[in-house]
């Protein structure tokens, strides 16, 4: 890895108590090309602007990926990551769908560890703050050639994230659009699965709903995802979510929240979920909770839910009776070392962990 270290850092400049996520940039980023069929040196260099063309590949073909993922700083400030080797694996699984080079591990964790210890002053500290991190990956050639690129750029960004406390939302069971398929790329955080979605979620947001519950492709009878979140139910004393396939993206939230839930002894199905079944549980009174769960807002709980005709109004529980935010509370308190890990979650990025790079 090179580093080139900022002469003109913009920290002293940062207000921990008044910036605004997602374009906020640390002074630093990572970057790594690949040509020639193999990666180039890692380079950690100051944040900012880089030359394109507007011939480049990945922006005429979508080949492009990305990944999404938060640091943490506790109060003695030591900065953690989370499950870190999740995002690793799903941004090469990613990279092999849209026929892009794997990262290796170097890059990709080492990239990120380095770039928090370098960027720790960004990671703001306090319940709900974090350093969200952006790796994303994309095909660089310039060439008007509907093929696979030969050129692509992996690089890694960071913004700061503050507490927020997400509102309840509003969401609309799709009964038309999709935002994956079988044999699709549903599974893998392809850009263009965004790109999709925000149409749909455009003609949702003007009948008054936050998000889009996406449904099957084939019948739109089953829940799959919720916006760009998983998508959770509890009815009575169980949560159930849809089991990953093809078409529902693998949330590491998801899974940290089912492994949390059997931690707690709370019960979980992982199964096909019936937009019916949830239907009769709302009339029968058993749908207790419903909720998306994702990296930037960990949860965001549903007040209503839009099915055909019909807006079947949802209880917002108080705290205290909310399994959902029991089992949130005890998965941001383990991600900022607040709370337990017996699950071994939590990866320290030790400070002057960049300095072997530095000679
Ligand atoms: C990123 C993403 C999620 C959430 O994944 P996390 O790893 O929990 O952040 C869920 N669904 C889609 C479609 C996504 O892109």
């Amino acid at each position: 890895m090179i580093i080139n270290k900022t002469t003109d850092s913009r920290l002293a400049t940062f207000d921990q108590e008044n910036f605004t996520f997602g374009n906020t940039f640390s002074d630093h980023m990572v970057v790594c090309e690949y040509q020639d069929g193999k990666w180039g040196d890692i380079k950690l260099m100051p944040y900012g602007p880089l030359p394109f063309t507007p011939a480049m590949m990945g922006v005429h073909y979508g080949q492009a990926a990305f990944e999404g993922m938060k640091a943490y700083k506790d109060a003695d400030g030591e900065v953690f990551l989370f499950r870190p080797e999740r995002n690793f694996h799903r941004m090469n699984k990613s990279a092999v769908r849209l026929a892009m080079p794997e990262v290796t591990e170097e890059m990709f964790i080492g990239g990120l560890k380095a770039l928090v210890d370098i960027d720790r002053g960004w990671v703001p500290h306090g319940e709900g703050f974090s350093l969200y991190l952006r790796p994303v990956l994309f095909a660089t050639e310039e060439a008007l050639q509907a093929r696979i690129s030969t050129k692509f750029m992996f690089a890694i960004m960071a913004t700061p994230a503050r507490a927020y406390y997400p509102k309840p939302i509003a969401v609309k069971v799709s009964d038309h659009f999709s935002r994956s398929a079988n044999g699709g790329v549903g599974y893998a955080k392809a850009a263009g699965n965004y790109g999709g979605s925000f149409y749909p979620t455009l003609l949702a947001q003007e009948e008054g709903y936050d998000q889009v519950i996406w449904t099957d492709d084939c019948e739109h009878k089953y829940f799959e995802e919720s916006g760009t979140m998983n998508v959770m139910v509890r009815i009575n004393d169980t949560i159930i979510t849809p089991k990953t396939s093809e078409k529902i993206l693998d949330g590491v939230t998801r899974d940290s929240i089912l492994k949390v839930a059997e931690h707690l002894g709370v019960k979980t199905e992982v199964r096909d979920l019936a937009v019916e079944e949830v239907y009769n549980a709302h009339k029968n009174g058993e749908l207790k909770e419903a909720f998306g769960v994702g990296t930037a807002v960990v949860m965001s709980m549903f007040k209503e839910i839009g099915y055909k005709e019909e807006r079947l109004a949802l209880d917002v529980l108080p705290e205290d009776e909310s399994v959902a935010q029991q089992l949130k509370k005890f998965l941001t308190d383990l991600q900022a070392n607040q709370g337990e890990d017996p699950f071994g979650w939590r990866v320290k990025v030790e400070k002057g962990y960049a300095d072997q790079f530095l000679k």
